[in-house]
């Protein structure tokens, strides 16, 4: 089991890692809209535990291209590793109709 405090620390990383690599990117490479880390995803090409390459994409933009590249990347032995950021900054589900006793 994963400790809570390891994992929370590994998913604030993640985020901070995504914030810093949209800023620098801004754009889009692929339909040059302005991208928002929440809703961008940040691909790394990883040989064992060496990164590759590592590209961020709008969401619509990387869900579009990112099966194909995995299936590409497994055919040569490497390994994709991704960051989407909409589970990253998601918020946890609010309880629905929650009953208050008196
Ligand atoms: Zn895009």
């Amino acid at each position: 089991m994963e400790h809570p405090v390891l994992s929370a620390f590994e998913a604030t990383m993640k985020r901070n890692i995504l914030r810093y690599h949209v800023g620098q990117v801004m754009f889009c490479p692929t339909c040059r809209n302005i991208m928002d880390a929440r809703r961008a995803v940040e691909v790394d090409l990883m040989r064992g535990p060496e990164l590759l390459s590592s590209v961020v994409a709008c969401a619509p933009c990387a869900d579009k291209q990112v099966d194909a590249v995995r299936k590409m990347a497994e055919k040569h032995g490497y390994t994709l590793t991704v960051n989407d950021g909409r589970k990253l900054f998601a918020r946890p589900a609010r309880k629905a109709n929650k009953v208050v006793e008196a």
